[in-house]
């Protein structure tokens, strides 16, 4: 037992501090009522810091300049902007695709106040949400009917609910995928009420095989496109217009699940082939789904395109109300797929194909630019160079593709304690207010800048938290 006794005395009350010109300025910023719970919350600290033996500074300033600190942080948002430097452009984790600005201002109109959402202005009775980008969608993809859910998972749900409920799905063994996050065919086929029928082998799946799969209790044909891997070697597939003429041989729809749904042809820009909606439909397929923020570059949607019997089938089913999107999403799909509309002007306004059409020589020249800030930023401990490097596309999309491109390589010089430094080089850069994601790979951060579009914020953050 110390001899001397905490003196609780010399810390200050809760009216006391309120009266400062400090603290009335947090009430000002933050409210009456944050500002007490949280000074209210410092004091009983201070009183059992010091009543643990531990001296700790009591003064008023000290007091609500922690208050300040706490508060600024209870009001920053959780979910913040980063840079992704990662290479990954659509990167599930990072949000995937950065919106179009046209979307993001039809969002925020649809966000402020009433709409038509799902009210017809010519005859003033109710309306179908779907209307705002249906007819979009049609003409985009030329079927003859489209709707939209919340994600292309509840996309292939829906279908195979409304459509094969208690009836057989083949499918080839080659594309029972599963995506990341716990979306496998097999699992979502069986919580949709579907009997999945696995046809043909992992490498090699044929005509014959869907023939004789072929019954009394199919409800439909499935293709899924194997999005995030690819079947080499000695393979065999069966083509979409051979599939779609057994499914109507047997008089069932032929449904495909796109994954990441190009609308139009990449190639124009450089990028590799994806099969659009368009060529799949003209190939057979009776309906179609895909995400609407993978490689199309819109909001967290999935849309399904097709016959107008099987989408009115679909609109009818509980599901879709229970999966159905929101209005700023309605808003922004609606915006985003109008920029289609204008394919020469689509990389300028649709920041996703804007990322991926990049030159890595334009990326190199940023890499050379920001070079000399990271060498500042960071102590002599550290190696900084530019360096080739190859990204991807992200998403599932395109999964052996790569994108090549330019990154700053980071490296910690002492060989000794290396994993540790990088891990903490890491962590630095993600600590910084916009934090900065990159990927650790061959003993270095590799910072890949294709997708830095704010180059002076990130200078600007870099040159205030630079090493002493
Ligand atoms: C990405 C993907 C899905 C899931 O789409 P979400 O929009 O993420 O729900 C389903 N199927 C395939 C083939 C995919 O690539």
């Amino acid at each position: 037992m110390s001899d001397t006794r905490p003196d609780f005395s010399t810390i200050p009350s809760l009216d006391r501090i309120l009266k400062t010109p400090e603290a009335a300025a947090l009430v000002e910023t933050s409210g009456h009522e944050p500002t007490v719970v949280v000074l209210r919350g410092l004091l009983n600290e201070a009183r059992a810091a010091m009543a643990d033996g531990k001296s700790i500074d009591v003064s008023e300033s000290a007091i609500t300049q922690s208050a300040a600190i706490r508060l600024a942080q209870a009001a920053a948002p959780s979910l913040k902007r980063v840079f992704n430097l990662t290479g990954t452009v659509l990167h599930t984790n990072l949000g995937r695709a950065p919106l179009a600005e046209d979307a993001i201002s039809a969002m925020a109109d649809a966000a402020r106040g009433a709409s038509n959402l799902e009210f017809d202005l010519a005859t003033g009775k109710r309306g179908d949400r779907d209307v705002h980008v249906e007819e979009l969608l049609c003409e985009l993809t030329g079927a003859e009917a489209a709707t939209v859910v919340n994600n292309n998972a509840g996309a292939v749900l829906l279908l195979l609910n409304a459509l094969a409920l208690r009836k057989e799905v083949p499918v080839s063994r080659g594309e029972l995928v599963e995506i990341g996050g716990a979306f496998r065919i097999p699992d979502i086929m069986s919580r949709a009420g579907a009997k999945l029928v696995e046809v043909g082998t992992t490498n090699r799946t044929h005509a014959a095989d869907f023939e004789n799969a072929l019954g009394e209790r199919t409800g439909l044909i499935m293709k899924v496109h194997t999005s995030n891997y690819m079947v080499q070697g000695f393979t065999a597939s069966v083509p979409e217009d051979i599939l779609a003429e057994i499914a109507h041989g047997g008089d069932v729809p032929f449904a495909v699940d796109l994954g990441a749904g190009a609308l139009v042809d990449l190639e124009r820009w450089g990028l590799p082939h994806e099969p659009t909606p368009r060529e799949t439909l003209a190939a057979g397929a009776d309906i179609i789904t895909f995400s609407g923020d993978k490689l199309l570059g819109g909001p967290q949607a999935g849309l399904i395109v097709g016959r107008r019997d099987l989408i009115a089938r679909l609109k009818k089913n509980p599901l879709k109300r229970a999966l159905r999107c929101d209005k700023a999403t309605l808003a922004a799909l609606a915006a985003t797929l109008k920029l289609y509309r204008d394919p020469d002007r689509l990389a300028a306004r649709l920041p996703t194909l804007g990322r991926l059409a990049r030159t890595a020589a334009e990326i190199r020249r940023d890499a050379e630019a920001l070079r000399g800030d990271i060498v500042e930023f960071l102590s002599a401990d550290f190696t900084i160079m530019v360096a080739d490097c190859a990204g991807q596309i992200g998403s599932g999309a395109l999964p052996v593709e790569t994108l090549e491109s330019a990154a700053l390589t980071i490296t910690p010089n002492a060989t000794r304690g290396r994993g540790a430094a990088l891990k903490r080089l890491a962590a630095r850069f993600r600590a910084l207010p916009i934090p900065v994601i990159g990927r650790v790979q061959d003993d270095a951060l590799w910072l890949d800048l294709r997708c830095l579009d704010d180059i002076d914020g990130f200078r600007a953050q870099l040159r205030n938290g630079a090493d002493q």
